[in-house]
């Protein structure tokens, strides 16, 4: 099979795409920047989102019986001031059967990243290919030093070697997001706690279990530190409901960490950045229905993500990556360049997906695709056959 070819009209826009990019900083340009670029308004399949979109439809189909089509309610989530924070922790504490004083709640996850960063962190070893944010919060006097994972290891913690790397780094933090983003391995609750234990005389352990609902099997429980955790006075589990729950424009977002903590996040600003729709949401997780519904949702899901990279591997010329989350990171090991890919798919297809090369860490021709339902999944993969098949 040849390489990738750009046809002219496809090299313009690739390199007005770099520009847009380039003005994105290290996120990706939104959606409606790369409609606008491609002239795409009718089929569209934007597979660079992270989200479960049966949880979703799920979560709309709540909002619509319990809100939308109940006007004065909806009036008042609008109308009012949401719970402060510590009133939304004790709505979470029995969802987490944690107790509410050691919860903190955010705008999102991001949100929390960054408090986190700034107040609990001085030298913090980030582990590469990773979540952006984890390094772009941390300005001077705080540093970070890299932990470059191993490509050959399919970028799966080497927990020993790790554990020799943090050891001499003299950092007094770690950030392990757990499955990882963008490759999606997994870090089992055995090695996770072996490191906790090794590193009780650490300032600050942050585990980013953003994705962790995706990373069971079908059937599966899924394995959270978050009940652990509280053994650790170090360690703050950070978890954004955007992804697995698909709902990233609430802007909702918890963390779990020690009480004192999370008072003096409270007590210095952090008190009232909930919303009216985000207290709506985590009241649901006190609502059995819901979540008996969500874990169907939640298992469909998981079962979308391994066929379809069991697909995946069926085409050649690309290495896939085990991944224990709702995405897949894919090399393309052929000579096409990973940008040309993208804009061939983006063109041909209407089909965006995440371009690597900008990610520190991810050294080749790299390419992240979210899983999204299962006639897109199956639309993706027709696409990618064909543009290999040239
Ligand atoms: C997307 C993401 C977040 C942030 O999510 P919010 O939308 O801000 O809640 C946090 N951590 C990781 C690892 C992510 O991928």
């Amino acid at each position: 099979m040849s390489v990738l070819m750009l046809t002219d009209i496809e090299i313009g826009l690739k390199n007005k795409f770099i520009s847009l990019k380039a003005r994105s900083g290290s996120h990706s340009p939104s959606v409606f920047q790369i409609l606008n670029l491609f002239g795409r308004t009718d089929k569209f399949v934007d597979a660079c989102f992270l989200s479960n979109p049966y949880a979703t439809d799920l979560f709309f189909k709540y909002l619509e019986s319990d809100l939308i089509s109940n006007r004065s309610k909806l009036r008042e989530k609008l109308e009012y001031y949401p719970s402060q924070n510590n009133e939304i922790s004790s709505k979470l504490s029995k969802h987490l059967g944690v107790d509410k004083s050691r919860i903190f709640i955010g705008n999102g996850a991001t949100e929390i990243i960054q408090a986190v960063l700034i107040n609990f962190v001085n030298r913090v070893v980030v582990n590469i290919p990773t979540f952006s944010p984890y390094y772009e919060f941390i300005n001077e006097p705080s540093s970070v030093v890299f932990y470059q994972m191993n490509q050959n290891e399919d970028f799966h913690l080497n927990i020993e070697e790790y554990l020799r790397f943090v050891n001499d780094s003299k950092a007094d933090s770690i950030v392990l997001i757990n499955p990882n983003n963008p490759d999606g391995s997994l870090i089992n609750k055995a090695d996770l706690r072996k490191i906790v234990e090794r590193n009780k005389h650490l300032k600050t352990i942050i585990i980013d279990e953003s994705f962790i609902h995706f990373s069971s099997d079908p059937g599966e429980k899924f394995d959270s530190f978050a009940n652990e955790s509280i053994e650790f006075s170090n360690v703050i589990i950070i978890k954004s409901i955007s992804k697995d729950f698909g709902i990233a424009g609430v802007r909702a977002g918890y963390a779990i960490m020690s009480d004192s903590r999370v008072s003096m996040l409270t007590s210095n600003g952090y008190l009232w950045n909930s919303n009216g729709l985000a207290e709506y949401f985590f009241d649901l997780l006190s609502n059995d229905e819901f979540l008996r519904e969500y874990e169907v949702v939640r298992n469909k899901y998981n079962i979308l993500r391994t066929s379809f990279i069991n697909s995946l591997r069926q085409i050649k010329g690309i290495r896939v990556y085990p991944s224990k989350a709702n995405f897949v990171l894919i090399e393309l090991t052929n000579g096409t360049s990973s940008l040309d890919f993208v804009i061939a798919m983006l063109n041909r297809f209407g089909i965006y997906l995440r371009v690597g090369n900008d990610k520190i860490g991810l050294n080749g021709e790299f390419i992240r695709i979210a899983i999204r339902d299962m006639t897109t999944n199956e639309f993706i993969l027709k696409a990618l056959g064909e543009i290999y098949d040239d």
